[in-house]
């Protein structure tokens, strides 16, 4: 894969795919971007292309337009915010004919943004010939890629993989930092190698447990997800998150684990409510003693000094969603723990997802070795999966 000090930008038009897909909010003036870490997670690179003489096009997606224009999903307020960080305008084209007439009139350094992707239906479109229509047309506005949305990369779509294999490409900084933790963690983690998952979306991350044991030597679970696997032990797990079809798969994953001398840790105990809210009555109670009607929102106490002292031992942490509903404060102490537990830890410390990274955040700790920028990616990556993102880089013009 060429690196992106290899592409000759200046005074050429280059297309950046950065993932600005920020949360907005409701401000004076509309609307404004309420967290701004995935835009200034992109500034580095298309800093470096600006003082390297490169007219720069953005490209990004926001949010989850239903396939056409939708207001509330312009990418104009974080534009502005871009901007701001940049110290420079960055106007916004609303399609790629515009931005095709913007680009011809840039100067060396200026930056444009294309208005949101996913617009455009043909962006995640299934068929590859309809995807590849789009990226055809976008290559039409510059003459070199730079890849740096690093949240994207695990998509086939046009702006992330299409357009790759039309003009010489490179990856951005982000993405390429990214790519260099994440090798290392896949190829040669140093040991113990511990993965800490938790987190709500349990379905999508059952998926990678399979892949991760055939890697690690220990796996604790924590959040959500924990509760499929204390039901695949027979326990009753109240009204807690449960996915009950995929019980059956999880009691493989307990065998595999067995069989492979992989240290599969469950919680002990759990902090339980009647609702999903604060405010509420709370308690503590066994894992295998959760009582009808209640749900488990956090890791207990026992459950927090059995991880901890597990993380105390790594050489390597990867931690991948919350322990409990952590946006509660009744609910929060498992996260908090465990996090700075984590990035406490003198080995490589790696922590992947938006709400894991936003925890981290409003929890202010520091010391992590990388925050990753990708959830879903840094976990295929893990997984050992091919990113079509990134394949089509190494097969790029
Ligand atoms: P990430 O974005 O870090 O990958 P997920 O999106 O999988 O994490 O899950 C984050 C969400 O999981 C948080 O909003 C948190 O409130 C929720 N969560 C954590 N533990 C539980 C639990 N026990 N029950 C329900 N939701 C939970
Ligand atoms: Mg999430």
């Amino acid at each position: 894969m060429r690196s992106l000090a290899d592409l000759d930008v200046t005074g050429r038009v280059v297309l950046l795919r950065s993932d600005l897909n920020a949360p907005l909010h409701d401000g004076v003036d509309g609307s404004e971007v309420a967290d701004d870490t995935r835009i200034r997670a992109s500034v580095e690179t298309i800093q470096s292309l600006r003082a390297r003489g490169a007219r720069i096009v953005v490209i990004s997606h926001l949010g989850r337009p239903k396939g056409g224009p939708e207001a509330k999903y312009s990418l104009t307020p974080v534009a502005l915010r871009l901007g701001e960080l940049l110290g420079t305008n960055v106007p916004v084209a609303v399609d790629i004919s515009e931005a095709r007439t913007m680009a011809s009139r840039l100067s060396n350094g200026d930056v444009i943004c294309l208005e949101n992707i996913r617009f455009d239906p043909r962006e995640t479109s299934k068929d590859a010939a309809v995807r590849q229509e789009l990226a055809a047309e976008l290559a039409t506005v510059g003459e070199l890629f730079v890849s740096d949305g690093f949240g994207v990369v695990h998509r086939e779509q046009a702006s992330v993989s299409d357009i790759a294999k039309l003009l010489p490409s490179a990856p951005g900084l982000l993405v390429q930092a990214e790519v260099d933790v994440f090798s290392r963690l896949l190829q040669s983690p140093e040991r113990p190698y511990v993965v800490v998952l938790g987190g709500s979306k349990v379905s999508d991350k059952l998926a990678v447990i399979g892949k991760l044991l055939e890697h690690v030597d220990h796996l604790l679970i924590g959040g959500g997800m924990a509760f499929t696997f204390l039901a695949a032990q027979g326990h009753e797990v109240g009204s807690s998150l449960l996915e009950a079809d995929q019980i059956e798969t999880v009691r493989g994953f307990l065998a595999t684990a067995k069989e492979r001398g992989v240290d599969l840790r469950l919680p002990v105990d759990v902090v339980v409510s009647e609702r999903f809210a604060g405010g509420g009555e709370t308690q503590v109670v066994s894992a295998d003693a959760i009582p009808s009607g209640w749900m488990g929102l956090d890791i207990g106490p026992a459950t927090i000094a059995d991880f901890e002292s597990v993380i105390a031992q790594a050489r390597t942490v990867v931690w991948n969603g919350p322990m409990g509903v952590f946006e509660i404060a009744e609910f929060a102490r498992g996260t908090r723990c465990v996090g700075e537990a984590i990035a406490a830890s003198p080995g490589m410390s790696v922590v992947g997802g938006g709400d894991s990274a936003a925890a981290v955040a409003v929890f202010g700790i520091e010391g992590f070795s990388h925050v990753s920028t990708g959830g879903g990616a840094s976990l295929e990556f893990l997984e050992g999966k091919a990113l079509p993102g990134l394949v089509a880089l190494e097969n790029s013009l």
